[in-house]
Formats: C-alpha cells, sequence, structure tokens
C-alpha cells in the first residue's frame, strides 16, 4: 500500500542487542508494520545496552551481519547502525538515538519505538525514560494471556495513564500524560505469539541446530562460519 501525500512518514525504530537476531524479532516487527501502516521499521543493533552492561555478548559487527542476514526478503526493514558504538565508548542511550534520528529525518516524520513486553517492562530504568514515552509513541508487542495491566504498572511515576477505546481488539491503546499536560501514546499488540529468545537460542546453539522456524537459515549458517555462540 503506498502512502497518501497528505499523511506523514511513518517509521518505526527496533533497536535490540540481536545476539542474535531470531524469528521472535521478525514476527514483531512484521506485525508492527501491518497494524501501524508504517512505511518502514529501521532495525538497529545497539552498540553497547545499558542495562546489559554485564554481558558483553557477541561483538557489535557480527551482530549488525546477522541482523542485516535476518531482514533478508524484507523490503520494508532497513539495517540501521543509528545506534552503533559510541566512540567514546559509553553506553548507548535510546534518547541520544532517536534525536539524532529524528534531526536527519523529514520534519513532521512520525516514528514509533517498537518494544517487546518483556523488555519494556524496565522502562523505569532506561535514561529519561519520561522524555522518550512523551516524545515517542511506542508499539508494545505481548504473547497472548499476558497481563497487560503490567505495562501500565511499569511506567514512571510521573507518566499518567489512562485506556483509550478500542475498536480493534487487536490493537489496545493507552493514552499517557505527563505533569506537563503533554501526552503520547502507548500502542498494545496483544496476539504476539513466538515463544523464542535470544539467551534459549543461544544455550542451544551450544548443542544443537535450532528449528529453522525460530532462526533464519542464513544467519545460523553465519554463527557456524564465525563459530559464536560455542
Ligand atoms: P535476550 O534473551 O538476549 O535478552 P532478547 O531477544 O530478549 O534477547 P533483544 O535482542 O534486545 O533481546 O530484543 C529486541 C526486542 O525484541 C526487545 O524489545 C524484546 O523484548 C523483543 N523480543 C525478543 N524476543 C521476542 C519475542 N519472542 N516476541 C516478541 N518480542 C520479542
Amino acid at each position: 500500500m503506498s502512502r497518501s501525500p497528505s499523511r506523514p512518514l511513518r517509521i518505526g525504530f527496533f533497536g535490540g542487542t540481536f545476539d542474535p537476531p531470531h524469528a521472535g524479532h521478525i514476527a514483531l516487527a512484521s506485525l508492527a508494520l501491518q497494524t501501524l501502516d508504517l512505511d518502514k521499521i529501521l532495525v538497529a543493533p545497539v552498540g553497547i545496552q545499558p542495562l546489559k552492561l554485564d554481558r558483553p555478548g557477541t561483538p557489535y559487527r557480527d551482530r549488525l551481519a546477522m541482523t542485516h542476514l535476518a531482514l533478508a526478503g524484507h523490503p520494508r526493514f532497513e539495517l540501521s547502525e543509528a545506534d552503533a558504538p559510541r566512540s567514546d565508548g559509553q553506553p548507548n542511550y535510546m534518547i541520544d538515538t532517536l534525536h539524532r534520528l529524528r534531526a536527519g529525518l523529514p520534519p513532521g516524520t512520525e516514528i514509533y519505538v517498537i518494544c517487546g513486553a518483556d523488555s519494556f517492562l524496565t522502562i523505569s530504568q532506561w535514561h529519561r525514560a519520561s522524555q522518550i514515552l512523551i516524545e515517542f509513541p511506542f508499539i508494545i508487542g505481548a504473547r497472548p494471556g499476558f497481563d497487560l495491566g503490567r505495562i501500565a504498572n511499569a511506567l514512571p511515576d510521573d507518566i499518567s495513564v489512562a485506556w483509550e477505546d478500542a475498536p480493534d481488539p487487536h490493537l489496545l491503546t493507552l493514552g499517557l500524560r505527563d505533569s506537563h499536560q503533554r501526552r503520547s501514546r502507548l500502542y498494545l499488540l496483544p496476539d504476539l505469539n513466538h515463544e523464542v529468545s535470544a539467551t534459549e537460542l543461544r544455550d542451544s546453539l551450544r548443542s544443537s541446530d535450532p528449528n529453522p522456524s525460530l532462526l533464519p537459515s542464513a544467519v545460523l549458517a553465519y554463527i557456524r562460519q564465525h563459530k559464536l555462540y560455542r
């Protein structure tokens, strides 16, 4: 579907460690693209994830290469180096990345942050969490049965929240407001059913090849060729 010229460009920003990228990531991005009618999703492996400093993981260049392979066949997903390692060796904070990104896009472009429900539960620990939430709408994917009340409970104290009417049961909306009466939204996708995690994959890769429905075969080939996760 092509965009009407009167509607602003809608870009998804999907950051993560992608160590390795897997079918759950692709499923979340695909559902977000389709449900919110996004024009494009930037998939950006993070240089240093501030909440995973105790777990250095696989080098950025390998995660970038694997993410490139995982995105093949998805023309509206674009690999992005917006969150590449910083030259000063400091962790990458999403608010800085989003501001840089916004500055390089046409004025009025809408940027949506895409995130899994489990990661979103840590939002209060993110650097300038309230500012990110107010400046950028989030799209959050959750498994069926996930207690969506936990999303509202995870918000920083200075953000108030109200459920909005949900004409579409596959897309729930939370209205947010901060103490300066600035408003934003969280879009919840409650039907995301992909029981796979990078942690489980790293464990299983030590002894066997995972099911191809969980890990793209080109990513598995890269992992074997570069002897990762041993
Ligand atoms: P790890 O197990 O190493 O922490 P992860 O996949 O949870 O890996 P990231 O690679 O940073 O961590 O994930 C990027 C984003 O994708 C996060 O917002 C995460 O919540 C989301 N995500 C990961 N797996 C799934 C899944 N199976 N379904 C939906 N979202 C997911």
